[in-house]
């Protein structure tokens, strides 16, 4: 099932699509800076099929991360591939907390202080300019019979996103874009999920790599760092860092990274969605565990 291929990634990837929210955007606004607080502990996590799935076991992950917040003791990023609206709604919607930080569309955007209005951070956008050409990658999916490309706002300067499921062999087809993207100096990286998304990225972004050039950006340590997901598109997060929690629900390219790894560093999950990200935070000591 799956194509193994320099620069080709076969992953799930949900793709939510919720509009914006002025009330939350306002709240937003009001955070607290990510700068200048004590933190101990960073967690990293996806959303979708991650924190959020069981509204119940999202309200008391929350709660206990309020408290751990608030003591100062916690930085919380969110590494997506939502687009930041559809962030600043699900912390409207679905119980989501207000980050210190988001980290978007497959780790192309970071956002500071997060708010509708606010531009991506400009020193991560020059690193991946500086190698990424929207022509260029357009180019790789020239004349491909039954291509379509994904809404605009899911193509930016520096994703170019499309499906293929409509392509007579979408596999074969993905890893064609993956060998003409391969042959541009490696400047480029391909993200086929789903078996219909497929995503060419810079070479140099992705969800791990943006959250360690964050951390750098705000002086922050790299180690007390707990990453957490449910698909193989989550994966770049755990070969950045120590720490990572796969929840029960993951998909089997990620659930195959937790069994390969060290136990002591990839925690799987007996639970799905948010309680499975508790359960690991709990195992990593970030939470006290539970005693009723
Ligand atoms: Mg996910």
């Amino acid at each position: 099932m799956s194509v193994a291929h320099r620069g080709l990634i076969l992953l799930g990837f949900p793709r939510p699509n919720r509009g914006a929210n002025s009330t939350v955007r306002q709240k937003f606004c009001e955070t607290k800076g990510t700068k200048g607080i004590a933190v101990k502990w960073t967690l990293a996590s996806d959303i979708d099929g991650t924190l959020v799935g069981s509204r119940e076991s999202l309200d008391r992950l929350a709660n206990r991360l309020d408290v751990l917040r608030n003591a100062g003791g916690l930085l919380l990023i969110y590494c997506t591939g939502r687009r930041l609206d559809q962030v600043i709604d699900g912390t409207e919607t679905e119980g989501l907390p207000i980050p210190d930080a988001v980290i978007c569309q497959v780790g192309t955007e970071i956002y500071l202080e997060p708010n509708q209005e606010s531009a991506s951070l400009e020193s991560w956008r020059t690193k991946l300019l500086s190698e990424y050409s929207r022509a260029e990658a357009e180019s790789f999916l020239d004349g491909i019979p039954g291509l379509q490309m994904q809404p605009h706002e899911f193509n930016t300067d520096l994703k170019t996103s499309c499906f293929v499921d409509e392509c007579p062999n979408p596999d074969a087809t993905a890893a064609m874009i993956a060998e003409r993207a391969a042959r541009a100096d490696d400047r480029y990286m391909v993200i086929y999920s789903s078996g219909r998304d497929l995503d060419i990225l810079p070479a140099s972004s992705g969800k791990g790599k943006a959250i360690a050039f964050l951390l750098q950006h705000l002086g922050r340590s790299h180690e007390n760092v707990v990453v957490a997901g449910d698909t193989g598109n989550d994966s770049a997060m755990f070969h950045h860092f120590d720490r990572g929690i796969v929840v029960a629900n993951a998909q089997p390219e990620l659930i195959a990274l937790a069994e390969a790894a060290d136990a002591k560093s990839v925690y799987q999950a007996g639970l799905p969605y948010a309680a499975g990200v508790e359960q690991g935070l709990e195992f990593f000591g970030v939470l006290p565990i539970k005693t009723a």
